[in-house]
C-alpha cells in the first residue's frame, strides 16, 4: 500500500481549508491550467503514521481553486500537482483511478472536452466514451 501512495505522485497532503487552498493553490509556484487533485481524509496506518486515504480524484482544466473550494466541508485533505498539458494530467488522473479506485469516483475519468484522448493503463477495459 505504501508503494501505491508513492505511485499518486501528486504533492503532500494538505487540510482542506481556505487558506490551504489560497497559500498553495492560488499562490503555487508552479500554477498552470491543468492539475490533478485527489479528496480524502487521514488514517492511521498500521506503523502508527498517519496516511492520507484518497477517496476521489479528478483533473482540472483552468482554476483548481475554486474546483477545490466546492468541496471544503466535504473531505478532511487534499493533494495536488499541477501539469504542462491535459494530456498529461489526464493520464495521471488515470492512473491514479485504476491504482485506487477511489470510492467516491463512479465512473472512470472522463475525457477531457475537444480532446480524443484514451485511458493510458494498458489494461482498462473501459470503453464507455
Ligand atoms: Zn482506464
Amino acid at each position: 500500500m505504501a508503494e501505491k501512495i508513492a505511485k499518486a505522485g501528486l504533492g503532500t497532503p494538505l487540510p482542506l481549508t481556505e487558506e490551504m487552498i489560497k497559500e498553495h493553490v492560488d499562490n503555487g509556484e508552479d500554477w498552470s491550467s491543468a492539475s490533478v487533485f485527489v479528496l480524502g481524509g487521514i488514517r492511521k496506518g498500521k506503523d502508527g503514521k498517519p496516511r492520507f486515504v484518497i477517496r476521489r480524484v479528478s483533473h482540472v482544466d483552468g482554476d483548481l481553486g475554486a474546483e477545490l473550494r466546492k468541496h471544503i466541508g466535504d473531505y478532511k485533505g487534499f493533494r495536488f500537482k499541477f501539469f504542462r498539458s491535459t494530456r498529461n494530467a489526464f493520464d495521471r488522473e488515470c492512473e491514479i483511478y485504476h491504482a485506487f479506485k477511489p470510492r467516491k469516483n463512479k465512473a472512470p475519468p472522463n475525457k477531457p472536452k475537444n480532446t480524443k484522448f484514451t485511458c493510458p493503463v494498458p489494461d482498462c477495459t473501459f470503453e464507455g466514451w
